[in-house]
């Protein structure tokens, strides 16, 4: 069997408020560097014909509008803060072309919270036109999507819990303070890691570009991107400081690996 190749599309490149952020006129949020304008953090996935997101952004409407896919075949959650899945809604007009519900990945917290902010979806009594979702709880068992093994890796985000995704020879990673050393373990000989990289200055719920760099040191993939980023890092000034394997995502950029 020939080895599918993946090709990721980042949706987001941004942190929770995006950038421009409301009502800031710093350097980077007047920015004209399209590369500086960020919305909040999903990647898509693209294999065999399947579309497959991570996350579903408050901005998740105008990412695949602007991605450009007409179907969506899975929904992977890292964690159920709002800006991974308060785009949850518009996935209607996918129900609606495809006439079937979404399969929809997350632990059990975070399946129980959609349940609660979209509580609408799973009412029974309503009868108008709601997203139509198939729940399907995960653990840290590796699961198949379309021929694809998708291992969760855990990850700390300050007190909570959050799961990255390891598929094939790549790794998305997003919201982290710390990956815990069993984690660490999982992710061993990469080819395309995703790091969480707020800013500089020190957060209690995220990384910074210099934790992240760290990170890159000890796990040597041969790519790195740093996301979920916060309007202190100017897209080219901050690309001009890393080494040359580690690049601040884009919205819009893309890459390609085999499986
Ligand atoms: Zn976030
Ligand atoms: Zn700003
Ligand atoms: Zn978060």
């Amino acid at each position: 069997m020939s080895t599918p190749a993946i090709h990721i599309t980042v949706l987001g490149s941004g942190t929770s408020s995006g950038v421009p952020t409301i009502g800031c006129t710093c350097a980077v949020c007047s920015s004209t560097d399209p590369r500086d304008k960020r919305l909040r953090p999903s990647i898509l996935l693209q294999y065999e014909g399947h579309n497959v997101v991570i996350d579903t952004t408050p901005d998740f409407r105008q990412q695949v509008l602007r991605a450009g896919i007409s179907h969506l075949d899975a929904i992977l959650y890292t964690h159920a803060h709002a800006d991974h899945i308060l785009g949850l809604d518009d996935v209607r007009p996918f129900n609606f072309r495809q006439r079937e519900s979404i399969p929809v990945y997350g632990t059990t917290d975070t399946l129980a919270a959609l349940q609660r902010v979209f509580c609408y979806a799973f009412d029974e009594k309503i009868e108008s036109m709601v997203p139509k979702l198939d729940l399907r709880r995960m653990d840290e068992t590796p699961f198949e999507l379309f021929g694809v093994e998708f291992a969760p890796i855990r990850l700390e985000h300050g007190k909570g819990t959050v799961y990255g995704f390891k598929f094939g020879a790549a790794a998305y990673l997003t919201d982290h303070s710390e990956i815990p050393e069993k984690s660490l373990t999982q992710l061993q000989e990469l080819d395309v890691l995703f790091l969480d990289a707020l800013r500089y200055k020190p957060h209690p719920t995220h990384s910074t570009v210099e934790n992240s760099l760290k990170v890159v040191e000890r796990l040597k993939p041969r790519r790195a991107f740093f996301t979920h980023i916060c309007h202190d890092l100017p897209h080219q000034a901050t690309n001009a400081s890393l080494p040359e394997n580690v690049r601040l995502c884009y919205d819009g950029m893309k890459l390609e690996f085999e499986i």
